[in-house]
């Protein structure tokens, strides 16, 4: 049993860049399925792929939105100069100028602000694909248009910091984690630190999900997800002035592509949930667990337990079927020689 009370937690140093780390996609690839998750998050390879990940491209397009939208409350606020610096460097000069330039000059700044965030889909560069009929470029517009109009604009605003440099808007954090003999990194980025006006300004952290059906029953599982509590204890320690401090709420926002029909029964969902120190205790142990599975595997991906209970994920099979069917001298062959190099890095894909 992990005893992980005696486990230290600190913003990790550029000399920490070595050591194995961890973040929320692959902690779950391991525990979804140990071969899994060494083969496409560890060894990073995967089989040669037929086509675009929709799913993940449909995602970074949304996330884009919402980023924009997170920067906008602050326009011509006491931040806007910051804020304004602060989306050029996120979405690049000539990607930031365009969205600026179609905010236009109307003279309500709720409209403005939502033109331009929703410009960022559109300079975003996704295109549709003729085998995906639900992601449609249509299809986004329309979920991020009900989402914009779903924000709680003048009260979900992101914590700032101009002194250090700090906005709570796509904030990474790369933590290290001590325990006995281990030493490793948990990093991610929590899509938004927000001040929320409605409870006094109180700081959470704000995550953005994107899928197929969102309801009520999909954010009942965000009262228990491990993300979610990793990533409070995770922006503890990364906001400047925040030693100390308290953050042990956090909204999950959750849009569905298509909309349904009848968007009064789901759609966008908000859900609002909290953590305490012992679900933040339960978490590590998951974290620490997951770690001391990986490192066990780290050196003979083959020998990976192979969780069967997992081949038909979401009702698809999956991509490995082939791979784990093969003789061990086939699968060296199949990993080295046809596999495709898949680089995972956590502070740029979404999943
Ligand atoms: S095919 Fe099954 S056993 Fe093999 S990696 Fe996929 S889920 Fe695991």
């Amino acid at each position: 049993m992990i005893d992980v009370r005696g486990a230290k937690l600190s913003v990790a140093e550029p000399r920490h860049d070595n050591l194995p780390w961890l973040d929320f996609s692959k902690a779950t690839s391991l525990n979804t399925c140990p071969m899994w998750g060494h083969i496409r998050y560890v060894q990073k390879r995967a089989p040669r792929g037929d086509g675009r990940q929709l799913a993940l491209e449909a995602g970074s397009a949304c996330h884009d939105v919402f980023a924009a939208a997170r920067f906008a409350t602050l326009f011509e606020t006491d931040h806007n100069d910051f804020a304004v610096e602060r989306s050029r460097r996120h979405f690049g000069t000539t990607r930031h100028d365009e969205m600026f330039r179609h905010m236009g000059s109307g003279e309500q700044l709720a409209s403005r602000r939502f033109n331009y965030a929703l410009e960022a889909l559109s300079t975003s560069g996704y295109y549709d694909d003729p085998r995906d009929r639900r992601r449609t470029l249509q299809n986004i517009e329309e979920s991020c248009l009900y989402y914009l109009q779903n924000y709680h604009w003048d009260y979900w605003r992101p914590y700032v910091d101009e002194d250090a440099d700090f906005i709570g808007v796509e904030v990474p954090f790369n933590i290290l984690i001590e325990l006995d003999h281990r030493k490793f990194r948990f990093v991610g980025r929590a899509d938004g630190l927000i001040n929320n006006a409605f409870y006094d300004g109180q700081l959470e952290v704000h995550e953005n999900k994107t899928g197929a059906r969102i309801n009520d029953a999909w954010a009942m599982s965000f009262h228990m997800s491990h993300q979610v509590t990793g990533y409070l204890e995770a922006s503890k320690l990364v906001v400047p002035s925040g030693k100390g401090r308290d953050i042990s709420n956090a909204v999950v926002l959750g849009l569905q592509i298509p909309l349904p029909r009848n968007v009064e029964a789901g759609g966008f969902v908000a859900e609002r949930v909290s953590r305490n120190t012992e679900q933040a205790e339960r978490w590590l142990k998951w974290l620490i667990g997951t770690y001391d599975e990986m490192m066990l595997y780290m050196d003979r991906p083959f020998d990976a337990p192979q969780y069967t209970h997992s081949c038909n994920r979401y009702f698809r099979p999956c991509q490995l079927i082939p791979f784990c069917q093969s003789t061990r001298e086939e699968q060296e062959q199949m990993l080295y020689e046809e596999f495709e190099a898949h680089e995972w890095d956590p502070l740029s894909n979404e999943d």
